[in-house]
């Protein structure tokens, strides 16, 4: 280019400096959503008839990322404080380029401690906003196949003998259910189930046993009951009773409370047989997506569960599953105001949405 080829196409670039000179800040927003139960869901940690859950949006050039966690009362967390958080992070997203997404959160994982649900939240609205910005949906961005997508089960809380029963109906269409043990009525509620209905059953006892041997007694019992599997029979840090327990018993188990994040995969792996992630503990997909690698790499079973929340986390979830072993992602299918279209079960089979991103409706 000579001299006067230079000035000729200097006016062009200054224009053009002036039109990016002040792109518009990327939007944030942060909202409590209150999703309604279908039934009191009571497991042995505690009862209630609905659930607050963390909705975050993030905008920027025009694209719209939607994100959700939903907080765990066990690790002290609210979707008030998750608001709070995502709030005080305003000023650094404005400003940021989502196309670095990974920098993004690696920043925030490094600034912020706990709080997995807001994290997850962030993770999940700009991995949606990348989707769409790319026009993929999730699944083809992490390079999968949603014909790989496995079954999920449906979950049934601890209840009485006549509302199992309605539960029971009204799982018709799931071929798998979880049941949810871990109290003196265990027996119980396990023949009910097993009076109504033969399909396979999984069983989490949510850290309920309190004595490695009644836990060996209890899941030796559930293997003559066609049971498929066991999640977290005793308390999370008790990782020696789970050795002792696992060299006692046939049935895989998995660990849920005792696995949050990827460093805590490699210490489970002599006293469990599989991992259950779910994104909302771990603070997002690409958490997630990392845990299922460590975890084949010990050569453990992967599967992915969801707290109740709508379907914005339980799709993020859902795009990861054609990695899986085993999902129990039901979370929305609990609720009666779910906000969004995304992920169905058809058949019991997890049957991911198309659309860009987590191709919400
Ligand atoms: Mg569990």
């Amino acid at each position: 280019m000579n001299r006067r080829d230079l000035f000729r196409t200097l006016p062009a670039i200054a224009v053009a400096g002036s039109a990016n000179a002040a792109p518009a800040p990327n939007a944030v927003k942060a909202d409590v959503v209150r999703l309604n139960l279908k039934h009191t869901w009571t497991t042995v940690m505690s009862s209630s008839t609905f659930r607050d859950t963390l909705h975050v949006k993030l905008t920027s050039q025009g694209i719209t990322g939607v994100g959700e966690g939903a907080p765990i009362s066990r690790y002290n967390e609210s979707a008030v404080d998750g608001k709070k958080l995502v709030e005080s992070l305003a000023p650094m997203l404005v400003t940021a380029d989502f196309s670095q997404f990974s920098k993004i959160l690696a920043q925030i994982f490094k600034k912020v401690e706990g709080n997995w649900a807001a994290k997850a939240a962030i993770d999940i609205a700009l991995m949606d906003w990348m989707g769409k910005r790319l026009n993929v949906p999730l699944y083809k961005y992490f390079g999968l196949d949603p014909k790989d997508a496995p079954l999920t089960t449906f979950s049934i809380g601890i209840d009485t003998p006549e509302m199992t029963k309605k539960k029971l109906e009204e799982a018709a269409s799931y071929p798998v259910l979880k049941i949810k043990v871990g109290l003196d009525s265990d027996e119980a509620t396990m023949e009910t189930v097993r009076s109504l209905t033969k399909k396979p059953l999984r069983v989490d006892a949510n850290e309920g046993w309190k004595d490695k041997d009644e836990a060996v007694r209890k899941i030796n019992w559930l293997e003559k009951m066609g049971v498929e599997f066991i999640e977290q029979p005793m308390a999370a840090h008790l990782i020696e009773e789970a050795k002792y327990i696992r060299k006692r018993v046939h049935m895989p188990i998995f660990a849920d409370e005792a696995c949050l994040h990827p460093s805590d995969i490699p210490k489970l792996a002599e006293a469990f047989d599989g991992i259950n992630i779910k994104i909302d503990k771990c603070g997002g997909m690409l958490e997630a997506y990392r845990m299922i690698q460590i975890a084949r790499s010990l050569g453990m079973k992967v599967m992915m569960g969801c707290m109740i929340s709508s379907s914005v986390s339980c799709t993020a979830a859902a795009h990861l599953s054609p990695l899986i072993d085993y999902a129990d992602l039901d979370g929305n299918l609990l609720i009666s105001n779910d906000p969004y279209h995304g992920v169905e079960v058809i058949n019991g089979k997890l049957t991911l949405p198309t659309g860009p991103g987590l191709g919400l409706r």
